[in-house]
């Protein structure tokens, strides 16, 4: 029988940084690390097969970087026949087998997870020791603080606070308000500038981001995922994402020279066929610890203080790292495990069948859909605006449209997929991330690819009743009737609700049996599980 270990680190597939709080003191000599590969992970919801191969490739390259460095490593494969297929089932057999006098790792990102190593570790009677992730700017506890004693919780408020805290795109040391000191150009926020469509001529010729062709170890990952998981959606063809730092870095530096300077004014843009346009791709890196967002933030504003990329590109991409993304973390854990099951609209529709397929006559969906199965990938305004609008205005279950987005995207993880879905995109949450629910018709689409979906469409996005209506137009105003009491006097889409004093009785009637017809179509095709 081995000797007993003093401490096991445990590392889950989302922990990929070697110089993490969990290794702080860790000694090769009485400490042993732990990596499973479980099944689980990818069937609580279904993952998507290009998900699970980033997912276990990225551990594979990382586990080899560890024994690389002489440390001793208790690494389970998916295919181990011994494999219990949970996280909790493997830990379990780890216990027994290494007898360590200590659990110790840096809390996990999941609410679940953490539930699921808490109780394995309680029955047997060990400690578990949560280090904090050092990988975020902002600790959960220094967001509770910052959310106590607030009413209500806004993303620019706590950005602002970041911004001044880190010295990030800050000018001066001097007092806030005086000359030369504050926000570098006198301003927080360049939405202004930014959020434009591309007008008819398109976006132009986009530089291709870095891809990575897979080596031996993501094409034996490749290949034991299609054997395990062949139903699950996605598709392996095209995979190239980047599973080691070293790519992740040379994927943050393609971005930084080659998109960067044009991300903000474009950063809401659509255009059918170019799922890229100029946006980072690098939010799977960074939710795996492949990269920092420090050093991405400081890379960003580096090549802003070198002259190479305008003020609004660089505070733009800046306000989605170091705001948004630190926001919806520090929002998912002061609000778990009520956010997951939240639905203040009570919708209660399926999710309709052609989420899995992309199978349906709508060209921005159909679209939008298309290349996430393919690629694994959609940018922000596709998941908001096309697929989470349509979603929400239809009333789907957000709880079905959550397991969705986290099956689905390649950085999909709960503690920032959850409440940009529940909060931002579904306002399951009733407006804690966001003051109102982000809700178009058919008209934003056309008017964000300067109508490139529309002139390929069957539907027209100004119509929104008879056969040639638009089911984002016609839904929009459906939702409008449905919720006229609880946002009647809404400050940011009371306007909105007024202007349904626009249509007569007899075109709200006919507005509401065109949703009830749309939906009782798509309800039939919902339900659908890989
Ligand atoms: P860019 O547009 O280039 O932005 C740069 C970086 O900013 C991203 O890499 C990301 O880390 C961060 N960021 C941007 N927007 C957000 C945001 N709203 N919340 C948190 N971080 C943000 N992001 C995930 O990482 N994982 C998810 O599972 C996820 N699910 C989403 C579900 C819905 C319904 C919506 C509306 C958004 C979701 N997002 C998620 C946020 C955002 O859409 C993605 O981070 C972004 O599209 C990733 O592509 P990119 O790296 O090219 O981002
Ligand atoms: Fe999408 Fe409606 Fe435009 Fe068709 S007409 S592409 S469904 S917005």
């Amino acid at each position: 029988m081995t000797p007993p270990i003093r401490h096991l680190v445990l590392v889950l597939g989302d922990q990929l940084d070697g110089r993490a709080s969990a290794f702080d003191e860790f000694d090769p000599a009485q400490d042993g690390i732990w990596m499973a590969e479980v099944r689980e992970e990818s069937t609580h919801v279904a993952s998507s097969r290009i998900r699970t191969t980033l997912f276990l490739s990225a551990m594979r390259h990382h586990a080899q970087l560890l024994r690389e460095r002489g440390w001793p490593l208790h690494y389970v494969r998916l295919d181990d026949p011994a494999n219990t297929g949970s996280l909790a089932g493997e830990l379990a057999r780890a216990i027994r087998l290494l007898r360590p006098e200590r659990l110790v790792m840096t809390a996990p990102g999941d609410w679940r997870v953490l539930r699921a190593l808490r109780r394995a570790a309680a029955e047997a009677g060990l400690a578990l020791e949560l280090r904090d992730d050092r990988h975020f700017f902002c600790t959960v506890r220094e967001f509770a603080q910052h959310a106590r004693g607030r009413g209500t919780l806004r993303m620019e408020n706590f950005y602002r606070q970041m911004r001044r805290q880190h010295r990030v795109l800050m000018e001066g040391e001097g007092e806030e308000g005086s000359e030369g000191h504050g926000p570098a150009g006198g301003r927080w926020n360049f939405d202004a500038d930014n959020r434009q469509s591309f007008g008819a001529d398109g976006p132009g010729i986009v530089p291709e981001p870095a891809r990575f062709e897979p080596d031996q170890i993501t094409q034996e990952v490749m290949a034991l995922v299609d054997r395990e998981f062949p139903r699950h959606p996605g598709n392996l063809d095209g995979f190239a994402w980047p599973v080691t730092r070293e790519q992740a870095l040379l994927a943050l530096e393609r971005f930084v020279e080659e998109r960067l300077p044009c991300f903000g004014p474009w950063q809401d843009a659509i255009w059918p066929g170019q799922p890229w346009l100029w946006h980072a791709h690098i939010s799977a890196a960074m939710n795996l610890k492949l990269i920092e967002p420090r050093e991405v933030v400081a890379r960003a504003e580096r090549a802003w203080r070198e002259g190479r990329v305008p003020l609004p590109s660089a505070e733009g991409f800046i306000r989605q790292v170091l705001g948004w993304r630190e926001y919806v973390r520090g929002v998912y854990w002061t609000s778990m495990p009520g956010l997951l099951e939240s639905n203040a609209l009570n919708a209660q529709a399926p999710l309709p069948g052609f989420y899995w397929t992309g199978d349906t006559p709508m060209a921005c969906l159909s679209d939008a859909i298309g290349q996430t199965l393919r690629l694994g990938y959609a940018h922000h305004i596709q998941r908001l605006m096309v697929t989470g609008l349509f979603a929400l205005l239809l009333g789907v279950r957000p709880r079905e449209v959550h397991e969705w987005y986290l099956a689905i995207y390649v950085d999909a993880v709960e503690w920032v997929e959850l409440p940009n879905t529940a909060g931002m995109s579904q306002y399951a949450d009733g407006g804690v991330i966001t003051s109102k629910p982000y809700i178009a018709s058919g008209k934003y689409i056309e008017r964000m690819s300067a109508g490139q979906y529309c002139a390929q469409c069957r539907y027209r996005p100004g119509v929104s009743q008879g056969p040639e209506a638009c089911p984002f137009t016609t839904l929009y105003w459906d939702f409008l009737l449905e919720h006229r009491e609880r946002f009647a006097n809404h400050q940011r889409i009371g306007a909105q609700v007024r202007n349904l004093s626009r249509l007569s009785q007899q075109q709200a009637d006919a507005i509401r049996a065109q949703a009830a017809a749309l939906r009782a179509e798509l309800e039939q095709t919902g339900g659908y599980t890989p």
